[in-house]
């Protein structure tokens, strides 16, 4: 089934805001069947909206649109939908009463101007939103669909996972792709690429190999007139890919290195504990993205002068000796982070996040030290030297080398 998606909002045109809706989307149809043929950004315009819903439906089986749903004046998808299908909007009572209920339930009385969010035209049901005000719709209509949802993309996703996609599972005939995306580390490309070389001869399931900045992804696509049918094709390359892939690998498709580090932390007993200087705490902070991250995380230090880098346990000889940007500072902060936090593991992060050289080292050199038990494994990296990059990678880098030795304990 041929597909496209609609972005709606001034916004998007203005570049103010990111269209982060379609690509998902995009991402979650083709395992339903569904083949994007389109993506469009449209501003708030009653025209323009009502063209690209008529010529939308000229080209595809279903339109999926995001945001307009709101009660103000320029957000304007129903009006768009209805005048490209000939059809009239009229307040729905039943949707009207549960608009009504959402506001007395937080103390509030529903303003006039919400009503349009309870309004329907013949040829749509409405998709209810737990989350806010404004309801999506389903409409069909000889033989083709529109799936109007909500702009906010917690809302969106919501109803997109609760109502949306059950529902059009099964419903559409069509190919079904189905991805498994598995992620390695310490390996370079092509040595990934010699590893798995046996699996890149066929088309059906189809291997891709990309570098990323938390190493390299092994993407495997598998087709089949159903979803059985494509994760049958997928499993027997996926198994092979992992057995030779072994420590390697530490995640598959939306894992994150902090989310792994937390799986394998937990699932080990063992504590962790951060000193940084170059990533002034960016390390932490992804750490502490994961929710319960205080059962393994015992804290971080950020030790961004040679002072507090002394003051926090850092022998003084190691920075005049080595320098503060060197392989033997990152060691000793993994080891005083260790100490002073009393963890199992300690890391330490030391380098040149720029514009200028330090120490007469160039912008992008990065040292991190994991240190666990009587090991220590060392990072010496060379990053590209833009400093939101280097922070970036180098917490990311540590995160996913941390999984590894995890995984090989
Ligand atoms: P709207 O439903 O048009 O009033 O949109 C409400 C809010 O949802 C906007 O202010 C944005 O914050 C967000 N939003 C709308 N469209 C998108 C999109 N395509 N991608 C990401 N966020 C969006
Ligand atoms: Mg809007």
């Amino acid at each position: 089934m041929k597909g496209e998606i609609l972005s709606i909002g001034t916004e998007l045109l203005m570049g103010e805001l990111t269209d982060t809706n379609s690509s998902y989307i995009a991402s979650q149809v083709p395992a339903l069947g569904i083949t994007i043929q389109r993506m469009s950004q449209v501003g708030d315009h009653l025209k323009d909206l009502t063209e690209a819903f008529a010529q939308a439906l000229q080209r595809s089986e279903i339109v999926f649109s995001t945001g307009g749903l709101g009660p103000t004046q320029d957000d304007l998808t129903r009006e768009a939908i209805s005048a490209a299908l000939g059809e009239e909007m009229k307040v729905d009572p039943v949707l009207l009463e549960d608009l009504k209920g959402w506001f007395r339930y937080r103390g509030a009385k529903m303003p006039p101007r919400n009503e349009k969010q309870a309004t329907l035209i013949p040829s749509a049901a409405s998709i209810p939103n737990n989350q806010g005000t404004a309801p999506g719709w389903w409409v069909e209509k000889d033989g083709k669909m529109i799936i109007a949802m909500p702009g906010p993309p917690g809302e969106m996703t919501n109803i997109w996972t609760s109502q949306v996609a059950p529902k059009l599972k099964g419903r559409v005939k069509g190919q079904v792709i189905i991805t498994r995306n598995i992620k390695t580390t310490d390996l370079a490309e092509a040595d990934v690429a010699e590893r798995v070389a046996k699996y890149c001869e066929t088309e059906n399931p189809y291997l891709g190999i990309y570098a990323k900045h938390d190493g390299i992804h092994l993407r495997i696509i598998g087709r089949g007139s159903t979803e059985e049918e494509a994760r049958e094709l997928i499993r027997p390359v996926e198994e092979g890919i992992i057995a030779v892939m072994g420590h390697h690998v530490w995640g598959y498709d939306d894992d994150t290195p902090e989310g792994a580090v937390a799986t394998a932390l937990t699932e080990k007993g063992l504590t962790l504990a951060t000193m940084e200087s170059c990533t002034g705490g960016l390390l932490a902070s992804n750490i502490t993205d994961v929710p319960g991250s205080s059962k393994y995380f015992r804290g971080g230090i950020v030790t961004y002068s040679n002072q507090a880098k002394v003051a926090s346990g850092v022998p003084a000889e190691i920075i005049e000796v080595h320098g503060a940007i060197s392989q033997e500072t990152a060691e000793a902060m993994a080891n005083a982070a260790r100490q002073r936090l009393d963890a199992d593991i300690g890391i330490g992060i030391t380098g040149v996040a720029g514009p200028s050289e330090l120490e007469g080292k160039a912008v992008g050199t990065v040292f991190a030290c994991i240190s666990v038990d009587q090991r220590v494994k060392n990072l010496a990296l060379r990053l590209p030297p833009r400093r939101a990059v280097v922070k970036h990678r180098s917490v990311t880098t540590a995160l996913v080398e941390l999984c590894r030795l995890l995984n090989e304990l």
